[in-house]
């Protein structure tokens, strides 16, 4: 068995894929990354012959070499089978002159689906190793919360427990939360800031006198964080398999270069870009588009990352980030694998807030990765041009990479908009883009609103939780959560 990752932070301790996968986070507080990245490519005819099901086996093959065949394909089916609304999971669509690259047909109608689908069915094969059963704990502002939920409920040796902040989620946030069925879900409302939520599952994940008796009865915590490798490699998927239907559209020619443009929060979605690249798809720029939460423009742009700054709340709320976790993997890659230089530079964000990258690994950085920002009034007006003149529908994360790809002068290649929400997500705002008043409308006279100014139709995930039962109502202080978990985990491990 191949011990291939290790911490971003140090070289010392090898592990495989799978127990990569159970840890999350490395012990010393680094990120895994495998030196043999890039060592093995894909063969492109290979990918452009092929679906986006078998280009997913091939690519978690490569990235995570200690599954066993059989494995894989077994995770793949499951995890992109009939939840989705369109066979081909990730479809590319025209957008003008450029392409979309919709991610969003899974169950919660967000690209995080992608990720959350694939990793519980990988932690599930990589616990069956030593029987331990899984207890997922997460916080969430509204979107991964459900995307965490859709993907661990039902599976094998897992539970998932939600908290979110009572009354502070939308309508539909709620619903899609509160209608999840599943014996091994739990989820609870939390009288407090998203803020209190979080902290808390921190002390959680902290206590020694809760994990041990957990562990009595085999139940270990653990997160389901866009940090895990268990996430990252499944988003590779949707680069080559994009590339392949350009391809087959004949936008391009097999071996052409092509340029995608990613709405970017925790940098999760567009390292797996730059994975696709390592791993031989012919990837022209990465461009990094952010919202007025703007911390990577910056970095990219002056080689110091500051997030000593003021937290901006946006229309693109998945994208209101000020540290974006795995760039640290990006810097590792960047830095040809050089730990004491990444240990040194997250010691100084820890303790100071700031770090500066030396030039020689921002010059390689900035061989490939563009940047831009966008802010609500420009993404806005993009939603409107967008609609006006394309007769393209897209949601406000979407809108401020279209934004951004906007300002990026053209290349000649072919470039491709990464679209991560259904614009139904966020039919309020999608409204006030093209000009409808909103005032006193609930999410759902929202979404009836915009199906008729656009003649379009809300996706039945959606429009369904109007009628949706809803199976979950505990409200808690922050206090109770630990008591929460411990309730959940032993009735769903019982
Ligand atoms: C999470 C999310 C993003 C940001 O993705 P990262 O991998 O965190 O960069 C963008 N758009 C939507 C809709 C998301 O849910």
């Amino acid at each position: 068995m191949t011990t291939f990752y290790h911490s971003t932070r140090s070289t010392e301790d090898s592990v495989t894929s799978k127990q990569a996968i159970l840890t999350g986070i490395a012990p010393d507080g680094g990120l895994y990354v495998s030196d043999a990245l890039g060592e093995k490519t894909l063969d492109l005819a290979t990918v452009c012959a092929q679906g986006f099901h078998d280009t997913a086996r091939l690519v978690l093959g490569t990235l995570l070499p200690d599954y066993a065949e059989g494995e894989l394909a077994a995770c793949v089916d499951a995890a992109y089978g009939a939840q989705w609304d369109t066979e081909a999971v990730c479809p590319v669509t025209p957008l003008g002159t450029d392409w979309l690259l919709e991610l969003y047909h899974g169950p919660t109608c967000a690209f995080k689906d992608v990720a959350l689908q694939m990793l519980p069915r990988l932690m599930s094969v990589a616990r069956a190793g030593d029987g331990r059963k899984i207890m997922i704990v997460t916080a969430t502002s509204g979107d991964t919360g459900k995307a965490a939920l859709d993907g661990f409920a039902g599976v094998e040796g897992t539970g998932v427990t939600v908290f979110y902040p009572h009354g502070k989620v939308s309508d539909i946030q709620r619903l899609q939360m509160v209608t999840q069925l599943g014996g091994n879900v739990a989820v609870c409302a939390v009288r407090g800031t998203f803020d209190d939520c979080q902290g808390e599952v921190k002390r959680i994940f902290a206590d020694r006198a809760l994990a041990e008796r957990l562990a009595a009865r085999d139940v270990v915590l653990s997160s389901a964080n866009s940090i895990n490798v268990g996430r990252l490699a499944p988003q590779v998927t949707y680069y080559f398999d994009s590339y392949a239907q350009l391809v087959r559209r004949e936008a391009i020619k097999m071996g052409d270069e092509v340029t995608f443009c990613v709405p970017t929060g925790n940098f999760g979605d567009v390292l797996a870009g730059y994975f696709a690249k390592r791993l031989g798809l012919p990837v022209r720029r990465l461009v990094v588009a952010s919202n007025a939460n703007d911390v990577l423009t910056d970095f990219l742009t002056t080689g110091t990352y500051d997030r000593r700054r003021d937290f901006h709340k946006t229309i693109s709320p998945s994208m209101d980030i000020l540290v974006s976790s795995n760039l640290e993997r990006l810097l590792y890659y960047a830095s040809d694998g050089d730990c004491e230089l990444i240990s040194s530079l997250m010691a100084e964000l820890a303790e100071k807030g700031v770090y500066t990258v030396p030039d020689r690994v921002m010059g390689e950085i900035r061989s490939l990765f563009s940047c831009g920002s966008a802010t609500d009034e420009d993404t806005r007006r993009t939603i409107l041009d967008t609609w006006r003149e394309l007769d393209v529908l897209i949601d406000p994360h979407t809108a401020v990479a279209k934004h951004v790809l906007d300002e990026v002068p053209a290349d000649g290649t072919e470039r491709v908009c990464l679209s991560t929400a259904s614009p139904y997500k966020f039919c309020s705002d999608v409204l006030g883009a093209l000009g409808v008043t909103t005032d006193g409308m609930n999410d759902f006279a929202c979404m009836d609103a915009l199906e008729q100014r656009t003649s379009t139709v809300a996706p039945p995930q959606l429009s369904g939780l109007r009628a949706g039962e809803v199976l979950h109502d505990d409200v808690c202080d922050r206090e109770r959560m630990g008591a929460f978990v411990e309730s959940a985990c032993a009735r769903v491990f019982l």
